[in-house]
C-alpha cells in the first residue's frame, strides 16, 4: 500500500511538473510585455511560486524517488528560465524596433527654414553716415535723450523768448526738461568738456524728438549731427567735407549746392542741397522737378555758442552740420513715406 502510494506520489508529482511546464511554456508564447515576464517568473520559481510548492511535497518520497524528482524539477527550471530569457530578448527587440520606427527620420523631407534677420535701413543708413565722418577723422559721441532746456535751446544761442524756437515744436516734461529737440545739446556737452582751446571732431548720431506727425515727419527720427573746432577752420573746410560725405552718400557724380540759411547757433549759415540722384539732374517727381535735393543744414558755429561754451571766438572757429537719418535713407531708397521706416512691415523691411 505504501509504495503503491508513494509511486502514484511519483508518478503524480511527474506529471504534475510536466503539466505544469507545459502551461507556463504556453503561457509564455502570447506574453506581450517585460512586465508579465516577470510575473510568471515570480508566480513559477519564486519563493511562494508554484514550483516550490511542488518540491514541498517531495518529504514524502523514499529517498530513492527523490533524485528522480529533484531532476526533472531542475529540468523544468532551466527550460523554463531559458524559455524566459529568450522571451524577454525577443520583447527587448521588438521594443526597440518599434521605438525606431517611431523616430525613423525622412532625411528626404524638405527641412525647417528659419527666418534670417536683417538690418533696418535706418540702421544701415546710419553706419554708413557714421563710417564716413569717422574716415574723415571725426569721432561719435552720445548724449541723454531727456534733455535741460538750457542744453537744448540756451547754450545755443536760443533763449527763453527767441522766436526760432517755435522751428521746433517740443515735447516739454518739466519747465526745464524736455525730450531733445535735436542732437546739438550733444556738441555743447562736448565743448563744456573739453579743456578750453583744444580742437573738437565729433559727430553725434541718436533719437529726437518733436511734435510732428505726417508724410515726411515722424515724432520721433533720428539725426546725426556733426561739429569741428580748432585753429583756422574755415567755411572751405566745412564744403571740403561735406562734399565727400554727398560723394560717398550718394555716389561719385554727386554735386552740392550750399544756399544761404538761418540758424541761430550758426553764422553764417546754409542748407546743403545734392543733385538728384534719380534724373541726374534733369528734374524728376523725386526732387520736384528742381533737380537739387534738399539734404541738410550747416554753417560756421555762431561765436556766442563758443563763447558760452567756454572757447575764445577770436582764437578758434568750427563748423558745425546736422541731417535727418530718415530724409537720407528716403532719398538713397526712393522711399516716399517716412511712416513706413517705423511700421515694421515685414513686406517694406524684406527690400533691404
Ligand atoms: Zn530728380
Amino acid at each position: 500500500m505504501g509504495i503503491i502510494r508513494r509511486m502514484g506520489g511519483v508518478g503524480a508529482m511527474q506529471k504534475q511538473l510536466r503539466e505544469m511546464e507545459a502551461g507556463i511554456l504556453e503561457k509564455l508564447k502570447s506574453v506581450s510585455a517585460m512586465e508579465e515576464l516577470n510575473e510568471i517568473r515570480v508566480r513559477f520559481l519564486g519563493k511562494k511560486g508554484e514550483l516550490t510548492g511542488v518540491l514541498r511535497g517531495m518529504g514524502a518520497l523514499s529517498p530513492e524517488e527523490r533524485p528522480v524528482i529533484g531532476q526533472l524539477a531542475n529540468e523544468v527550471r532551466a527550460r523554463v528560465e531559458s524559455e524566459l530569457e529568450k522571451r524577454l530578448s525577443e520583447l527587448k527587440a521588438m521594443a526597440r524596433n518599434a521605438r525606431l520606427a517611431r523616430e525613423n527620420i525622412d532625411v528626404t523631407l524638405p527641412g525647417t527654414v528659419f527666418d534670417t534677420g536683417g538690418l533696418h535701413p535706418l540702421t544701415t543708413v546710419s553706419r554708413q553716415i557714421e563710417d564716413i565722418f569717422i574716415g574723415l577723422g571725426f569721432s561719435v559721441a552720445e548724449g541723454p535723450e531727456i534733455e535741460l532746456d538750457y542744453y537744448n535751446f540756451e547754450a545755443l544761442n536760443l533763449p527763453k523768448d527767441h522766436p526760432a524756437r517755435d522751428m521746433q515744436d517740443t515735447f516739454f516734461i518739466g519747465p526745464e526738461v524736455l525730450l531733445r529737440t535735436h542732437t546739438s545739446p550733444v556738441q555743447v556737452r562736448t565743448m563744456e568738456r573739453t579743456a578750453p582751446g583744444l580742437p573738437v571732431k565729433i559727430i553725434a548720431p541718436g533719437k529726437v524728438y518733436r511734435r510732428d506727425d505726417d508724410a515726411t515727419h515722424s515724432p520721433m527720427f533720428h539725426q546725426v549731427e556733426g561739429l569741428a573746432i580748432g585753429s583756422r577752420i574755415t567755411f572751405g573746410d566745412l564744403k571740403g567735407v561735406l562734399q565727400v560725405f554727398a560723394r560717398q552718400m550718394f555716389g561719385p557724380e554727386t554735386k552740392t549746392k550750399f544756399r544761404p540759411s538761418f540758424f541761430p547757433f550758426t553764422e553764417p549759415s546754409a542748407e546743403v542741397d545734392i543733385s538728384c540722384g534719380m534724373c541726374g539732374g534733369k528734374g524728376c517727381r523725386v526732387c520736384s522737378h528742381t533737380g537739387w535735393l534738399e539734404i541738410l543744414g550747416c554753417g560756421m558755429v555762431h561765436p556766442r555758442v563758443l563763447e558760452m561754451s567756454g572757447y575764445n571766438p577770436e582764437e578758434v572757429t568750427g563748423f558745425a552740420f546736422g541731417m535727418g537719418v530718415e530724409r537720407i535713407a528716403l532719398l538713397k531708397y526712393d522711399i516716399d513715406d517716412m511712416r513706413l521706416l517705423f511700421d515694421n512691415d515685414m513686406r517694406f523691411l524684406e527690400q533691404f
